[in-house]
């Protein structure tokens, strides 16, 4: 991967490393992880914390571990823990052989919950849910204690080991941290740690009755791995006095917390909750749908990795929630796709243009140029005839003045091949266009001749005895307003699904070549958008083409580039 380290901004984040690594404070050393929750595909937002912690790792020579943080067995599933080591990896990044897990520190978690019940520092508490929370408490208000607050060691040492035998129901019992119910932070007014799930998990099986709470285990996993560094996004720092709270009192080594703003993006939702019920209401393709902010929608869509990490690195880290506009996201795409996608020529919407004075039954084969900002992606050759296809959107009847497309009796190139003039418009009974009429001046093959004369306008084609004809599906956003989740009362962000996110095209015409492209592989249709092949309708041998983003560049234009 291509970083220039040295340029890299000082954030506030990585100012805070150097200096703990020029204070030697944990030997110099840098350790950072990824702890995604396998409930969900990772998102863009996942991908901003990804580059952000490996990258991390890299410029300060340190590493950087994935851990999937599986405490919830009811949300989690194999699929996507799979989907995730996939999808980092993708994006381009490594952590060798430090795949953890949180299950991984079940046994350990738990003789801390021991360790804490023999100090008088847990509880188990018989109060449920609803009870719980009457007792909680509101931020201007205190807490009371629970009525099981006050158990003996002995008596919360047999229960919570009744508990782990499964011998209670779901929901009628938790082990909670006591600590004060008065705090001013929630967080601190004796937060459950172990609740009864009677659920199998997909790393320890059957061997549980009782997990432990995302706080309980986040914090004390990143202790154990030596994590000098847990960076999370800003609804965690509520969280961070309980973290400490925890390293402290059962004197362990102590990761420093950092917190930063999540990324978020207009005009989609970026919460695995919400997407999950998208793909589970059939709203969506499933979570590589093209529309989704996913990774894995993302790729299906032509993204390549380069583009999402430059999007990463030019959003930078900031300590107050924001909002980042689409159009950033779709520069950063188009930056990329510019300088790798080789070009190829197709119609979306063919009209039939007949070379009238070209020799019936020849093709010859003309040379085309992959990609013009890169010589070294060489030309291909493109078949050329009587008959050709241009898109219907380059034709007009009554052009206004500096009209540069086709017109009668105006000359235009066609790319690549030949100076044509249309001479006559056919039509049907419904007086629709069905047909033009031209002719090709012999002397301009590749698109210039001996007298040199300009020729404005060039437009794309396709020739009629090679072109294929594949599904063409365009995407719009998939949210029709910039926060989806801004909605008529009574309504949620489904709600503010646009019902045009998708148009299928069945008629385009792309020239052959598309065809020997691997899906996933960037290409520009030029003068229409950037397209890839579809990895999902390949797999059951279908040719489609999802445009990753059309060529226009709005963003550019507000910023005045
Ligand atoms: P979601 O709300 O989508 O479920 P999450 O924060 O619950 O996201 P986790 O699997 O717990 O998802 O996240 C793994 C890591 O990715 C965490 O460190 C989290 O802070 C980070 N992360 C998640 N969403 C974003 C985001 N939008 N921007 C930056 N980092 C994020
Ligand atoms: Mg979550």
């Amino acid at each position: 991967m291509e970083e220039n380290d040295s340029e890299k901004s000082q954030d506030f984040i990585r100012t805070h490393i150097s200096e703990d690594v020029a204070n030697q404070k944990n030997d110099g050393r840098v350790h950072t992880r990824f702890p995604p929750e396998p409930n969900g595909y990772l998102h863009l937002g996942h991908a901003k914390s990804i580059c952000l912690n490996f990258g991390i790792a890299k410029e300060f020579n340190g590493l950087c571990n994935l851990r999937l943080d599986d405490t919830n067995p009811s949300a989690e599933k194999v699929e996507y823990a799979e989907a995730i080591q996939k999808d980092v990896k993708w994006l381009g990044f490594d952590w060798d052989e430090r795949l953890f897990h949180a299950s991984d520190y079940f046994d350990q978690l738990y003789q801390w919950a021991i360790q804490l019940i023999k100090e008088g520092k847990a509880f188990v508490c018989d109060l449920n849910f609803e009870e719980m929370r009457a007792h909680r408490g509101t931020l201007t208000e205190a807490g009371k204690n629970s009525p099981f607050r006050d158990r003996s060691v002995e008596e919360n040492l047999d229960l919570f080991a009744k508990m782990k035998s499964g011998e209670f129901d779901e929901g009628t019992k938790t082990l909670r941290a006591k600590i004060d119910m008065s705090s001013p932070n929630l967080n601190l007014r004796d937060p459950v740690i172990y609740r009864i799930l009677h659920q199998e998990h997909p790393e320890t099986g059957d061997q549980w009755k009782i997990y432990p709470s995302y706080d309980f285990a986040h914090g004390q996993s990143d202790s154990l791995e030596g994590i000098t560094h847990s960076l999370c996004t800003l609804e965690f720092e509520h969280h961070r006095p309980l973290y400490d709270w925890f390293c402290e009192n059962l004197k362990i080594h102590h990761p420093q917390q950092i917190e930063f703003a999540r990324l978020n993006l207009n005009y989609t939702v970026m919460s695995k909750r919400k997407m999950l019920r998208l793909v589970e209401e059939d709203h969506v393709d499933g979570w590589d749908d093209p529309r989704m902010p996913t990774l894995s929608g993302m790729r299906r869509r032509g993204f390549a990795p380069a583009s999402i990490r430059s999007f990463c690195e030019r959003v930078g880290l900031a300590k107050r929630e924001n909002i980042i506009e689409m159009e950033l996201l779709e520069f950063c795409l188009r930056e990329d796709l510019n300088k790798c996608a080789q070009r190829r020529l197709g119609v979306l919407d063919p009209l039939k243009v007949t070379i009238a004075n070209y020799p019936d039954g020849q093709v010859e084969e003309l040379d085309a140029v992959n990609n013009p900002e890169d010589q070294k992606a060489g030309t291909r050759k493109i078949s050329f005839s009587k008959t050709v296809f241009i898109d219907r959107n380059d034709f007009m009847e009554d052009p206004p003045k500096k009209y540069f497309r086709m017109a009668i009796g105006k000359e235009v190139r066609l790319k690549y091949a030949y100076y044509v003039t249309c001479r006559e418009v056919i039509k049907n009974e419904q007086g629709e266009i069905t047909e033009l009429i031209c002719e090709y001046d012999p002397e301009s093959r590749g698109g210039g001749t001996p007298d040199e004369r300009k020729v404005k306008g060039t437009i794309q084609w396709v020739d009629s005895t090679t072109a294929i004809n594949p599904e063409i599906r365009l995407y719009d956003r998939l949210f029709k307003v910039p926060n989806p989740e801004e909605a008529e009362e009574g309504k949620d962000y489904i709600s503010n699904i646009n019902p045009d996110s998708l148009t299928s095209l069945s008629n385009a015409l792309v020239e052959a070549s598309i065809e020997n492209l691997e899906a996933g592989e960037p290409f520009q249709l030029e003068r229409i958008g950037y397209f890839t092949i579809d990895s999902k309708a390949r797999e059951s041998c279908k040719l489609v083409l999802n445009r990753s983003v059309a060529m226009r560049d709005s963003w550019a234009k507000k910023q005045g580039k």
